[in-house]
Formats: C-alpha cells, structure tokens, sequence
C-alpha cells in the first residue's frame, strides 16, 4: 500500500471544498471497497478525508418518501422497521450483498459508489481500460462469466456490483449530493454510466462531490417488490443476474410495474422496454416472457456469458409471475 494521509474535517463544506483543491484526494466512509483497491494498488490516493460522521446515518420518513442518510450503515438500512414494510426489495437487495460484517461497516452512499469485481480491473498487471485509460481490455478475451450483455463498449464490458443500486433504480430513488458546483438531486438510475469510451467514470459525480442522502419515493399500498439474486455460490458473491421488481396490480390488470437489473450491465439497468410492455397488461406468463425478450432484443453476450440472457429472461418472468400471483 503506497503512503497517504488522513485527515478529519468538521463538516460537509470542508471535506468538499478539501477534495476540489486535491486532486489525488478521496473521501473514505466504511471503507469496505476503497481499502481493498488501495491494498492492491488499483486505487492510489494521497489523502483520505473520512466523511462518516458528516452525512446522516438515520432513516427518516417523510410524507411522500423515505430519506436514507448517506451514512447509514447496510446492516442498519436492511434491519430498518420502515424499510422492511415499505420497500422489501431494498431490505432484501442490501441483505443480499457482501456478509454480515462487511455490511455492518459498508454505508449507503459507498455502496452506490463500489467499484466493478472484474478481476482484469483488480489485477494492476493487466490491461485494464478503466483502471488506466487506452491500456486495453484484457476480460476481452479473457474471463467474461461476470461480465456485461446489455450496454458494454469495445473499451469496457464490466458489471456494476451494488445489489442495493440495483433495488433503487426500480424505486425511482433520488441521489442528493453537495458538490464544489452546490447541491444535486440526481436519478439513480442516471447516478452511473454505461462506459462508452471513457470507462474510468463510474458515475456523473465530479470529483469532490459527496453524496448526503437518498430519497426514495414512496410506493402505492397495494405495490408488492420484491428482489432475486442468482450467483456462483450461496453468499459473499457478486450476482450473475439480479431482478428487483415492484408490481401494482388491480382488477386483474397490471397497474404499474417496475424492473430493474443487476448483473448485466455497467449500471443498474431499469428495464424500461419490458415495463412500457407490462404496464395495462394482464399479468400471464406468456405476456411476462414477451417482456423480457423485448428488454433482452439489445443484449450482445460474449461467449462466455451467453447463459446471462435466458437467465435474465427466466428470472424476470419468476419473480413478475410471484409477486402477480400467477402458477408457473
Ligand atoms: Fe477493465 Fe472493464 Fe476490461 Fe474489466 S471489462 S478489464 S474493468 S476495461
């Protein structure tokens, strides 16, 4: 691990205003991904301002939406009463990632902001384009079982691994950050970028912009959510592919539905094309298939990653047809 320094500052304005004048500097919250990447190298700052006790680490309800405080740990935010009755798929999203002690350090804002698994990207002795620009892709023809089938680049087919980010983009959560620009409130789901040919960029945030909170809109009383997680092993894995999935149904039709993918893509993918197909519907498992073979239509598989699409497609219509009611 190369030298660096630490540093605590009082408030959010400092540790913005601390990051925008160095340029090497990085905010370090639980710390669970940052770390890691420091230990092997892949990540090199000289100087970490520890933002834990600057943003919220409490669960606050407000008329329309819940606030999650950037700081609240995953452990806290899966266990949360209000949590676990109104948005199941993110209580369930959260306690499928990482184990029991990673979430108990992990936050909520460094959740969002983990960096890819794929190894070519951990490894510095690999060509690696978002590790180090214009050096190439080694998964390219490597290694490609964890790898992306729907918005990849010739400069990048890495996955996002955030199980949490995935529960949110179907939720329509709101980023709120405090940058050197001021304060955003951003979509999750345009908070990360698909890599097109500048792969090194995770997300839209400039550097030295924190994220405080996550404001996640409330659903109807009647919306069911739900979130499934397939991966090589039982725990402490990345998935392979993930669905969160909320469902309104009424009057046997589906009212409103929301989809998001996890595994697939260099974001969480929100499944608009299967949703703008659901939405009026009759919930069916033919109609759920149809769906999926719509959002599908653009994945590009690798040949090592051909299973990831009937897998999709398999999961997508098991977890529409649970929380529809429909026997398969
Ligand atoms: Fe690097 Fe992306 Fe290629 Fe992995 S897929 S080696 S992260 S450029």
């Amino acid at each position: 691990m190369r030298p660096f320094q630490y540093q605590h500052v009082p408030d959010v304005a400092s540790a913005v205003s601390t990051l925008a004048d160095r340029p090497g500097a990085e905010y370090l919250a639980g710390g669970t991904n940052l770390v890691d990447l420091m230990k092997l190298e892949v990540e090199v700052p000289d100087l970490l301002v520890d933002v834990r006790q600057l943003t919220s680490d409490r669960v606050e309800e407000h008329p329309d939406s819940v606030r999650i405080g950037a700081a609240v740990t995953n452990s806290a935010l899966a266990a949360n009463e209000v949590v676990r009755q109104r948005f199941p798929v993110l209580s369930q999203a959260v306690l499928a990632g990482a184990s029991g002690q990673l979430r108990n350090l992990a936050t909520t804002g460094g959740n969002l902001l983990q960096r890819t698994r794929c190894p070519y990207f951990q490894d510095v002795t690999a060509a690696c384009n978002k590790r180090e620009p214009s050096t190439g892709c080694a998964a390219r023809e490597g290694f490609q079982r964890e790898h992306a089938v729907l918005g990849a680049s010739s400069a990048c087919i890495a996955t996002h691994p955030s199980d949490m980010a995935v529960a949110l983009a179907a939720l329509d959560a709101v980023v709120n950050t405090e940058g050197p620009s001021g304060p955003r409130a951003i979509p999750l789901v345009d908070l990360h970028r698909l890599p097109g040919d500048e792969p090194q960029r995770d997300t839209v945030l400039e550097h030295g912009e924190l994220i405080t909170s996550i404001d996640v809109p409330l659903l109807g009383p009647s919306t069911r959510s739900r979130y499934r997680k397939v991966r090589d092993r039982a725990s402490f894995a990345f998935a392979l592919v993930s669905v969160a999935a909320a469902v309104d149904l009424a009057d046997g039709v589906l009212r409103d539905v929301r989809l998001a993918l996890g595994g697939v893509a260099h974001k969480p993918w929100r499944a608009t094309e299967a949703e703008a197909a659901l939405r009026g519907a009759e919930p069916t498992e033919e109609a759920f298939r149809q769906a999926a073979d719509a959002e599908l239509a653009a994945a590009q598989p690798l040949p090592g990653n051909q299973f990831k699409v009937p897998l999709a497609r398999n999961l997508i219509v098991g977890v529409l047809s649970d929380l529809s009611g429909v026997p398969r």
